[in-house]
């Protein structure tokens, strides 16, 4: 199964201010991911970026959830991600890239993570996106 390209527009419902006692303002999404092996939410820039290594997309079972793979920046996944953003898909940069106060970004302070409240329960694991044409 192919799965669109997801575009701008189906972001916006995703995006936050960079909020907080030491918050940049600056405009991010937080995107669920299990790349660490266990599940965290990311705060990535809002603005899809050349240089980006996060994929997020909505959940296919639930649009109102984002959620995100972090590629490599190095070595075969970095040229993975090189082809993805040449073929259409929208790739994100952690927003401790561009944060004026990146350093707090080296672990989210619970302040501000999102309420746990204002999400449902996340769906099962998403499938992996499998752009055509890349393997
Ligand atoms: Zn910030």
């Amino acid at each position: 199964m192919t799965r669109a390209r997801p575009v701008a527009a189906d972001f916006e419902l995703f995006e936050r201010i960079c909020s907080g006692p030491s918050g940049c303002g600056g405009r991010i999404m937080w995107a669920k991911t299990n790349a660490s092996g266990r599940t965290e939410w990311l705060p990535v820039d809002a603005v899809p970026s050349d240089r980006g290594n996060v994929l997020a997309y909505p959940a296919p079972d639930n649009p109102r959830l984002l959620v995100c793979d972090v590629l490599a920046t190095r070595g075969p996944e970095a040229r993975r991600a090189a082809g993805m953003r040449a073929d259409g898909w929208l790739l994100f940069t952690h927003h401790r890239t561009s944060c004026p106060r990146a350093d707090q970004w080296a672990r989210a302070p619970k302040a501000m993570r999102p309420r746990p409240s204002a999400f449902r329960e996340p769906p099962p694991p998403a499938a992996e996106p499998e752009p055509e044409g890349l393997f």
